[in-house]
Formats: structure tokens, C-alpha cells, sequence
């Protein structure tokens, strides 16, 4: 593959963005090389700026669970424009989508849309500490809730001690409120709780990870979370950013038969705009101003664009009977395949897989929570990585990203990834 286009086009963005890029993993810093400068898709493919096209496994980190540029959403958004592309008043759609939304996921009355995951998952912590009165939260080490600064916590010495911040900016004051456990890890928890009694507002986790790798909760950890939440009075956050609307109509709260507090929605919810969503019952999602105290607001939340998008988007999924069983069995052909070329070249592995997320971990061991998830040989992934992309295949850009399948990937393109992984010598 040549990438001379993209090359140019990354040196002169480097000029004017920080490391060329408005997020982070697409610098390709994890994996080394150029980052491909993509100019359009369309179903399962990408094409970059030289021409080249790729089967992509991303998804754009998720949204486009039915392909790119999916023509539904696209007509939505096109005739929405035509009308004006924000008004900063209320629209008929927002309600609309509000609806179908509150009608397809468990355990929610109401919903409020915002622009990212992040700031979905912020207001949802910020919501859970005005509802409990209680300032403390848990979150699990290689959870990603997007860059606020409750978030980007990691350890100090042992799961009870306070978390410090893993950021330059983020305060030691905010650090100190985000208590840190291992996922899957249900003693931990416990500690935690106990040396904190009174003083949690919320638990949140991915419920299914995907920012370690894809890592599945294992021996009832959701229910044994609930049944602590309850026993202690703390709410229980569900993040679906990833998995709302991907795993299940109703996420992972129906996948798994757990319920939640609060659930937050980002990636698919939108289309591929930005939209995020935090939902709770409305005893939680009455403390919202205008009706109560906590504080949440957005100059373009609910725009028109966006919701346009969202609603067709979901307005699909939820009238697609065959979508979520057609997505399962491609990945699970996909799985099945990946294992048979990896073992015919004696590769170490292991794969994790849920509905149509999959990760592939270059290492023998189980793959439970973020200590495990970095046992995955990097040197073998970005050779891999490589590997893949000069055969047209677009995987993200770091180990411990899921791959996401889109439903029109077809057979023969998973036939030829498959193939692709098969020329892997290691
Ligand atoms: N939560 C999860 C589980 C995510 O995967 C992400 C983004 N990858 C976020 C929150 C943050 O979403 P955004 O990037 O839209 O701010």
C-alpha cells in the first residue's frame, strides 16, 4: 500500500493540531507509522486519501453498527439540514428519539441527550452525586468513561488507597474522590465499600468492556455489583457508550438481566454524529435542572442534525429483527476463522467476544481485567497490525481497543480477513 497522501496530508495537520489529530489513538503512536487520512466510506469500507480502500473493523469506535454512510441516516440528515442545522429551542424530534430510546432500554423513564460519551458519563456522576448526596465514586481500572477529570485515575499502591491522577491537570482533589478496583474483581469492591462506608455515590463500569480489549464480566459480577449498590445505597452506572444499542436493543441491562441506576449512551445512539445520552428513572432524572438542582446543560444537545441521525439509526435497529443475530454470527464465523489461522501458525492468543465486539490479546492467558489485558505481547499487535492494514484490513490502532463488527461486512470480506491473518508468521 502507499500512503504518500496521507503521509503529506498528517505533516501539514501536525502543523496546526497537536500531533496532527483531534483524539489521541489516531496518531498511530501505539503502533507506529502514518496515520491514513481516510476521504470517504461506504458499507464495510473505508478509502483513504490515496486511493486505497480497506474492510473496516472499527466502526468509527462504534456508531456505524449498520455500515457506513448507511442510506437512511444519511437521507435524514440530508432533508434535516435543508431546515436549519440548529435553533437552540426544543424540537419535535428530540422527543421522538427520547421516546423510541426510553421504549428500547430496561429500566428508564427518561432520557437527556448531550454532544459525546464523555460528557454523558460526566453528568451521570455529577447526577448520581446530587441524587445521593454522596461525593465518592468506584470506577475499574482499563474502564474508559471518556477525559473528564473524575475519569483519569489510576491506582496508587493497592486497590483502598485513593487514586492519583494520570494526567497533568486533573487535580489531586478530584483524584481523590475516585476510588479504584480491578474489573471482576468483586472482593475488591467489597473493601472498598467497607473502608468507605457512607461515602459512595456510584459505582460505574463498562457492564461489557471494550477499552481493555473486549472483557466479558464473569461469575455474576453485574448482579453481585446490584446486590452490593442496594446494600449500600449507591447507584449503579451502567456505561453503554459501547455497547448500547450495539450488544442488545437494550444493551447490556437486557443482555445480562442486571439493571442499573443510570445508563450512559454515546457512538450509536448518534449515527455518527455526536450525540451522547445519560437515562435513569425519573425519581434520578428529576433532580435535573430545569425540574431540580444538578446542573446539566448544552448549547447544540439535541441538534437537529444529529437527532436526526439517531432516531433512523435507532428507528432501524429496533425494527431489524435479524440485525443482532446476524451480527453475532459473523463474528462468531469471524472468531472461529481467526482462531483456526492463529493456531495453524502456532500464534499465542486469546479471544474475547461478545455479540459483535471481538478482541484479539497476543498472550495464553485469560483475559478478566486490565492486569491481565496488558500481558498481551504489543511488539506481536503492532507487527500485526501492520500486517493487516498492507492487506487492506483496518483494525484499531492499539491493543487494547475491541474491533466492532458492522452488519454489512459480508461473508467473503470476513473470508478475506481471515485469509489476511493466515499469511501471519508472528
Ligand atoms: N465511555 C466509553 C465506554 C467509551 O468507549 C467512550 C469512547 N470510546 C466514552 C465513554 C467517551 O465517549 P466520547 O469519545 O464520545 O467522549
Amino acid at each position: 500500500m502507499i500512503y504518500k497522501r496521507s503521509s503529506a496530508l498528517f505533516a501539514e495537520a501536525q502543523k496546526v493540531i497537536p500531533g496532527g489529530v483531534n483524539s489521541p489513538v489516531r496518531a498511530f503512536n501505539a503502533v507506529g507509522g502514518t496515520p491514513i487520512f481516510i476521504e470517504k466510506a461506504k458499507g464495510a469500507y473505508l478509502h483513504d486519501a490515496d486511493g486505497n480502500t480497506f474492510i473496516d473493523y472499527i466502526a468509527s469506535w462504534g456508531p456505524m453498527i449498520l455500515g457506513h454512510a448507511h442510506q437512511p441516516v444519511i437521507d435524514a440528515v440530508v432533508e434535516k439540514a435543508k431546515l436549519g442545522t440548529s435553533f437552540g429551542t426544543p424540537t419535535e424530534i428530540e422527543t421522538k428519539i427520547a421516546e423510541l430510546a426510553v421504549s428500547m432500554v430496561p429500566n428508564i423513564d427518561m432520557i437527556r441527550f448531550v454532544n459525546s460519551g464523555t460528557e454523558a458519563c460526566m453528568s451521570a456522576v455529577r447526577l448520581a452525586r446530587g441524587f445521593t448526596g454522596k461525593e465518592k465514586i468506584i470506577k475499574f481500572a482499563g474502564c474508559y468513561h471518556g477525559h473528564s477529570d473524575s475519569f483519569l485515575i489510576q491506582a496508587g499502591s493497592g486497590a483502598v488507597t485513593f487514586g492519583s491522577p494520570n494526567s497533568p491537570g486533573v487535580t489531586q482533589g478530584t483524584a481523590k474522590d475516585t476510588l479504584l478496583a480491578n474489573y471482576n474483581d468483586i472482593e475488591g469492591v467489597k473493601t472498598l465499600i467497607e473502608a468507605n462506608i457512607g461515602e459512595i455515590a456510584c459505582i460505574i463500569l463498562e457492564p461489557v468492556a471494550g477499552n481493555m480489549g473486549c472483557i466479558l464480566p464473569q461469575d455474576n459480577f453485574l448482579q453481585k455489583l446490584r446486590t452490593l449498590c442496594d446494600e449500600h445505597n449507591i447507584l449503579l452506572v451502567f456505561d453503554e457508550v459501547m455497547t448500547g444499542f450495539r450488544l442488545a436493543k437494550g444493551g447490556v441491562q437486557e443482555l445480562y438481566n442486571v439493571k442499573a441506576d443510570i445508563v450512559t449512551f454515546g457512538k450509536v445512539i448518534g449515527g455518527g454524529l455526536p450525540v451522547g445520552a445519560f437515562a435513569a428513572r425519573k425519581e434520578i432524572m428529576n433532580h435535573l435542572a430545569p425540574l431540580g438542582p444538578v446542573y446539566q446543560a448544552g448549547t447544540l444537545s439535541g441538534n437537529p442534525l444529529a437527532m436526526a441521525a439517531g432516531l433512523a439509526m435507532l428507528t432501524e435497529i429496533n425494527t431489524n429483527t435479524d440485525l443482532f443475530k446476524s451480527l453475532e454470527d459473523k463474528t462468531e464465523y469471524l472468531h472461529n476463522g481467526i482462531t483456526e489461522a492463529l493456531e495453524k501458525n502456532n500464534i499465542t492468543h486469546t479471544i474475547n467476544r461478545q455479540g459483535s465486539m471481538i478482541s484479539v490479546h497476543f498472550t495464553d492467558v485469560n483475559v478478566t481485567d486490565f492486569e491481565t489485558a496488558v500481558k498481551g505481547n504489543n511488539d506481536t499487535f503492532k507487527r500485526f497490525f501492520h500486517h493487516m492494514l498492507d492487506n487492506g484490513i483496518y483494525i484499531a490502532p492499539s491493543a487494547f481497543e475491541s474491533w466492532f463488527l458492522n452488519d454489512a461486512l459480508s461473508y467473503e470480506d470476513l473470508d478475506k480477513t481471515i485469509e489476511a491473518i493466515a499469511s501471519f508468521k508472528g
